[in-house]
């Protein structure tokens, strides 16, 4: 059991990942398998726009 190891919640899926099965990016966090899906979706695709919705959430903080 390991409990010193920090979680982070996923802003695309919400889910609890380990600081190690994702990426950081400015404070938030999005997965590894998030981080593969997004890198997939095609720009026409009908997902892109709530990635391209989630990811925003990212910009509006920092420039807050
Ligand atoms: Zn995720």
């Amino acid at each position: 059991m390991e409990e010193a190891k920090h979680t982070c919640k996923c802003i695309i899926c919400g889910e609890m990942k380990g600081e190690d099965e994702g990426i950081r990016i400015v404070t938030e966090f999005i997965c590894d398998d998030c981080e593969i899906d997004i890198v997939a979706t095609d720009v026409l695709d009908e997902k892109y726009p709530f990635y391209i919705h989630q990811m925003k959430q990212i910009w509006i903080q920092r420039n807050a």
